[in-house]
């Protein structure tokens, strides 16, 4: 697939991060297959997992999807933006006095503390409207999420939620990623505590993880983020289709001797007469430094038409080396792409590498590679 979109890019680019909304839409597919019978909605904080909300939103929109989480309120218009008719909610809640704020672009925020169940009733009752909002009860995250005993004042003072449309009771799941763990059995009872407990609503617990984890947990609506985005959700399962594939262009070859160093700190000394390709592609760009190499460990590996170069040295902030000794010449070449993250490479192999998580690789991409999107829909791709 590679050599398709990238022939298409600018003379000029020196990386590019391809986006496929065509498996977008697909993971999109099989997500609400899985949770048949429930709503799926789609988690788009972090600018969509880095793929670009305002792309990937659309997209999800033109496949049904309705309803759409972001982190915070800025996300939110950009979402508004492209979705003139969803439901958008908020995750990190409502400050104090931005009320009318959430109220003109129709956005709902997700309370997680009586205080703001309070603060968003007294605006709906002044303003004389009965907005609707999510509240989010903590079953084990301790994180945001109401704790059990603002709870149970809320149980008896029932008033405070006739200020506003209770539209959705949400809580999130500390290890869904995780089958086997009881605390997700825990978290499920602890959420059915709380939906006996407050006013009857239509009810949300699985993120991606959890919609792997059966019907159970998939009450009124799932919410799907790192599946949809290709990534690994569940330890011991494959991932859906991948969305994201990264590419360098070689922007210099060069011959060093045994002996000599690469690199920043002279931490890699080579051990053998070397070509090194440097790449248009650093740290700034989210690819971590700990991912460089020394002469005793190694690093990330980049891979031209399927043949591995290791790297070589530490990542610089726009740069990478990359050893191409063992890669036909005619293949390491100026100007020649090198795949970073793709067929080879998959965004959760990488984060492994790091010592992360591919949620973190996705959404570390940044803005300065040139974005391709793959859509058969709008005849690219
Ligand atoms: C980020 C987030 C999700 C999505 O989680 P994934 O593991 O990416 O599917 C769902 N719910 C909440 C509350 C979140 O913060």
């Amino acid at each position: 697939m590679p050599s398709s979109p990238l022939s298409s890019v600018s003379p000029t680019s020196g990386a590019v991060l391809t986006i496929d909304l065509n498996a977008l839409r697909a993971n999109y597919r099989a997500l609400s297959n899985l949770a048949a019978g429930t709503e799926c909605a789609a988690v788009v904080k972090a600018n969509a997992y880095g793929t670009g909300s305002m792309q990937t939103v659309r997209a999800l929109a033109r496949e049904g999807c309705k309803t759409f989480f972001v982190a915070s309120f800025k996300e939110a218009e950009i979402v508004r933006g492209v979705a003139p008719d969803a439901t958008i909610y908020v995750l990190d809640g409502l400050f104090d006095d931005s009320g009318p704020a959430f109220a003109a672009a129709s956005i709902r925020p997700v309370l997680s503390s009586l205080d703001e169940v309070r603060h968003w009733s007294d605006f709906c009752r002044q303003a004389g409207m009965p907005l609707p909002a999510a509240i989010h009860v903590d079953t084990g995250l301790n994180r945001l999420g109401m704790p059990r005993i603002e709870a149970e004042e809320l149980k008896g003072s029932p008033d405070l939620v006739k200020g506003f449309k209770l539209a959705l009771l949400i809580s999130h799941l500390v290890c869904a990623d995780e089958p086997e763990r009881p605390n997700n059995e825990a978290q499920l009872q602890a959420f059915e505590d709380y939906r006996a407990m407050l006013p009857a609503c239509p009810a949300s617990l699985a993120n991606s993880g959890g919609i792997h984890l059966g019907e159970r947990y998939h009450f009124d609506l799932v919410r799907a983020g790192f599946s949809l985005y290709g990534g690994k959700a569940v330890a011991g399962r494959d991932p859906l289709s991948p969305v994201v594939q990264l590419h360098a262009r070689i922007a210099q070859i060069r011959d060093a001797r045994h002996g000599e160093t690469v690199g920043y700190g002279a931490a890699h000394m080579l051990e053998r007469p070397t070509r090194i390709a440097t790449l248009a592609l650093g740290y700034a760009d989210g690819i971590f430094r700990c991912l460089g190499a020394t002469h005793t460990t190694p690093g990330l590996t980049g891979y031209i038409d399927g043949h591995p170069a290791p790297a070589l040295g530490r990542i610089s902030m726009d740069l990478i080396t990359l050893d191409v000794t063992d890669v036909p010449v005619e293949l390491a070449r100026r100007g020649a792409w090198v795949e970073i993250i793709g067929e080879h490479v998959s965004v959760d192999e990488l984060a492994e590498q790091a010592g992360t998580i591919g949620y973190e690789v996705l959404t570390s991409l940044g803005t300065r590679a040139e974005r391709v999107y793959l859509d058969s829909q709008s005849g690219n791709g």
